[in-house]
């Protein structure tokens, strides 16, 4: 970091960001052959009814098992993939991954409502023209419903959106498939601009999860959340709230009228096999 005193320009060594940067680098230039070699893995994190603690679906999240620094979280590699454009075929396996499992889970289900499963879309997938027909691909391939799939993409993503950008996601719609804002409510968008955008469930940042955490909760928090869900109702959007860590946040999300719920206190992240067992444990009471 440079500090500046007076007219003097100092430069501080700082040997924690000099290593950093030099992770950087070399894991920009691994993640080309990363992909080929296999070294990301999915892991997936249960979504539940509030309401009674159901399992309705799995968020897929990447990580990157690294032969020299083990296992990577997507926050180390994903803005270098965007950044590299790596992101385009790596988001397409995840895709193609995870739709695979999902049905996966669905042939082994004998369940009433299927099993959905979220996946993550950068922003550089959107702006990426195959993006549709690898969709359309992926899952008449795998045999699952479009229904069965939601694509999440940040509120950031889609502020200032112009049709160009929505279009793909439109399509996506018109198909069945679910479109979610992720990470609402951090991205100063219009409220109002929400019904231009062709989304169905809203995923409430962490942050207002957080808050429920105090007790009694901070009252403007509160309100605001309960805006959102009033809001997003009334418009037909599903309200999922992300980071439940206790039950005294789930209980206060659920009684806010949230729908859906995901954090630590259902399940961490964790392999297909732990999902499936999750999923038929709440199947068989
Ligand atoms: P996200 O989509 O908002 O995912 C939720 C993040 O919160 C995940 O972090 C998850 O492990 C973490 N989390 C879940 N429950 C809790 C909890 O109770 N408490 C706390 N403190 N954290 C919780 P993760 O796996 O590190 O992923 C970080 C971000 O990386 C994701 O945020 C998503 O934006 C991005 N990402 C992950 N996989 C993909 C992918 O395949 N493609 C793209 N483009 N982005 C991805
Ligand atoms: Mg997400
Ligand atoms: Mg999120
Ligand atoms: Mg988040």
């Amino acid at each position: 970091r440079a500090k500046s005193a007076g007219g003097n320009r100092f430069e501080f060594a700082d040997p924690e960001s000099d290593a950093r940067a030099i992770t950087r680098h070399g894991l920009t230039t691994a993640l080309p052959t990363a992909l080929d070699r296999g070294e990301f893995f999915i892991e997936y994190q249960p979504l539940v009814h509030l309401e009674d603690g159901r399992v309705h679906g799995a968020e897929a999240l990447v990580r990157w098992l690294h032969p020299q620094h083990g296992v990577l979280g997507p926050d180390r590699f994903i803005p270098l993939a965007e950044h590299t454009g790596l992101i385009v075929p790596l988001g397409r396996w995840v895709l193609e991954e995870s739709v695979q499992q999902a049905r996966a889970w669905q042939e082994k289900h004998d369940r009433t409502g299927p099993l959905r499963i979220n996946v993550n879309l950068s922003p550089c997938q959107l702006t990426h023209p195959g993006l549709v027909s690898d969709t359309v691909e992926i899952l008449a391939e795998a045999g699952l419903e479009p229904d069965a799939l939601c694509l999440e993409v940040t509120e950031s993503a889609l502020i200032g959106a112009d049709d160009a950008l929505l279009k793909p996601l439109r399509r996506l719609a018109e198909m069945g498939v679910d479109i979610a804002l992720d990470d609402f409510g951090t991205g100063y968008s219009n409220l109002a601009n929400l019904r231009r955008l062709p989304v169905r469930t809203l995923k409430l940042d962490r942050s207002f999860t957080q808050s429920m955490q105090r007790f009694p909760a901070d009252p403007v928090d509160l309100k605001i959340v309960e805006g959102i869900v009033s809001l997003a109702h009334s418009l037909d959007l599903a309200v999922t709230v992300e980071g439940v860590e206790t039950g005294a946040q789930a209980e206060q999300l659920r009684i806010l009228g949230c729908d859906t719920a995901q954090g630590w206190y259902y399940a961490r992240p964790g392999p297909p096999d732990r999902l499936h067992e999750l999923a038929l444990m709440d199947a068989t009471g």
